[in-house]
């Protein structure tokens, strides 16, 4: 199977009006929403918002695609999945300017990368394959597991990584042989329906559906009883709704939520080397991040000097419109958080704590923009220590005793991701293993791969996304005996 692209011909106009992908046809809608650049408050565009009607349109119309979509051979389907990211490649500059409208992220860093990553992502799944495995052959009787389609699956993606969070999903959920409907965040929805159109020149008509609107279509599609399978990143909170509603016609589901991730310095850390990948860490995409280092530990014999350093380095950054080259961190991508993030400035400043840089948001700015802020020492069960900020602040916290910074680090309902840093690399892992979270770092941070499972443990998700698990996730398991 070979589908052909031209890279030239694959170029959509990105100056057209937005419009949603139902049943292979670009279609608008009578109600649109508008969609702000966070830089700027101006109105980047106006989006569909799509009708009861046109989701049931978009899955009724992903149920008539999926029966042939599924008789195709892994190979066929991967064919299609890697023309689609020659499809992308041909959009990218476009996609990363768009990106950085709408969701704030710096056009030259971030935006760059999460485009950049997310169709490398659709090139390389498309390369995977789940093979049927025999687990018995004897001289009577085979046993034989085969991974087989689920059915249509709902994707509901967040505003923080909206181009790499939905083409993380649509890959691996085309390529086991389903078909999808995807509903963006109402906050960043306009790439997800530049991505869509793309789309509909590679696909069967139905294969990829996107929807745009509020967080009403969520509910229309978990608790409709034509999706198998809801693939959910957001909120914790949003996550327990999904699964609720999921339970109607017992959907699978995959949540991948919020964290509240800790990085441990060991006693005798060479810090100095270290301060500009934890800055990245806790700072990059503004802190909005399901995986930002949200509570950084120092041991008490370091942890003044540390934060001096790291203030120092991190005085030197500069808090931006994103399309700006010189800017490091961009705005907060939307006013809801913005006022979440006004209100834990507030308590930060109200009660006391040592804020050693930043921590007064100019709300006479035009855009969402916070200062990148450092709490030195703030109490373990101050809400800068204990909420996920999804945002440029980060504490700075003293510890005495490595297994009690164990117990601080666990001492939380998330469970997302954790980084353990130090000079005895054997030790180091040794504290990683005992940190409840689905993803431990060593001396490292960030890494993800196509191959690599990611999910949260605790009340940061259920399932996971990536790795041959990841795949699983859009199959049910099927045992096949057969007597020789
Ligand atoms: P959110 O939960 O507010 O919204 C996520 C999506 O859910 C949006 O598309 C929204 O429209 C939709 N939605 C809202 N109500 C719904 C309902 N009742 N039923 C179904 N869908 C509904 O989250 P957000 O603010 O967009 O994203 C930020 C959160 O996402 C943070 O907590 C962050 O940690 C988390 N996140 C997690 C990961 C991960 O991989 N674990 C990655 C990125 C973001």
């Amino acid at each position: 199977m070979n589908v052909q692209v031209n890279p030239a011909e694959m170029k959509i106009d990105f100056g057209g009006p937005y419009v949603m992908s139902i049943g292979g046809k670009l279609v608008g809608s009578n109600e649109t929403f508008e969609v702000y650049n966070p830089a700027t408050g101006g109105v980047v565009a106006n989006a569909p918002a799509g009708t009861r009607e046109q989701m049931e349109e978009a899955i009724a119309a992903a149920k008539a695609a999926q029966p042939a979509w599924a008789a195709l051979s892994f190979k066929e389907r991967g064919a299609y999945i890697e023309a689609y990211a020659d499809a992308l490649e041909a959009n990218k500059e476009d996609i990363i300017t768009l990106l950085t409208t709408e969701q704030g992220k710096p056009r030259h860093s971030m935006a760059t990368v999460e485009v950049d990553a997310a169709i490398y992502w659709v090139r390389e799944v498309a390369k995977r394959e789940l093979k049927n495995e025999v687990i018995e052959d004897t001289e009577d009787h085979v046993v034989e597991v085969a991974h087989t389609p689920l059915g249509v699956v709902g994707a509901i993606t967040p505003w923080n990584f909206p181009i790499l969070l939905g083409l993380w999903k649509i890959a691996p959920c085309l390529l086991t042989g389903n078909t999808m409907v995807m509903k963006p965040s109402p906050y960043t929805p306009l790439g997800t329906l530049r991505f869509g159109e793309i789309a509909q020149q590679i696909f069967p008509e139905g294969v990829l559906n996107i929807v745009s609107g509020g967080n009403e279509q969520g509910q229309w599609m978990t608790e409709h009883p034509d999706i198998s399978k809801i693939s959910f990143t957001g909120s914790t909170a949003t996550g327990k709704k999904v699964m609720a509603s999921s339970a109607s016609n017992l959907k699978r589901i995959t949540l991948e939520l919020g964290g509240n991730d800790p990085a441990i310095l060991l006693p005798e850390t060479d810090y100095e080397p270290l301060i500009p990948v934890l800055f990245d860490a806790a700072y990059g995409n503004a802190g909005q991040w399901c995986i930002a280092t949200k509570r950084l530990y120092v041991h008490s014999s370091q942890q003044k000097q540390f934060v001096d350093a790291f203030v120092a380095y991190a005085s030197t950054k500069t808090v931006g419109d994103g399309m700006d080259p010189n800017t490091d961190i961009g705005p907060i991508q939307n006013t809801m958080q913005y006022n979440k993030l006004r209100s834990l400035f507030a308590d930060t400043k109200d009660k006391g704590y040592n804020i050693r840089l930043g921590g007064e948001i100019d709300e006479s700015l035009d855009g969402n923009f916070v200062p990148i802020t450092v709490v030195d020492n703030p109490p373990e069960d101050s809400r800068v220590v204990q909420e996920e900020p999804f945002g440029p602040i980060l504490p700075i916290i003293a510890y005495d005793d490595v297994d009690d910074v164990i117990e601080k680090a666990n001492d939380t309902e998330f469970g997302l991701a954790a980084s353990v840093w130090g000079p005895d690399r054997d030790e180091a892992i040794e504290v990683g293993k005992q940190i409840e979270a689905g993803t431990v770092w060593v001396n490292e941070i960030h890494i993800h791969g196509i191959d690599i499972p990611f999910g949260g443990h605790k009340q940061s998700g259920m399932g996971v996304e990536n790795g041959r698990e990841g795949l699983e996730e859009f199959t049910n398991t099927k045992t096949y005996m057969f007597k020789k």
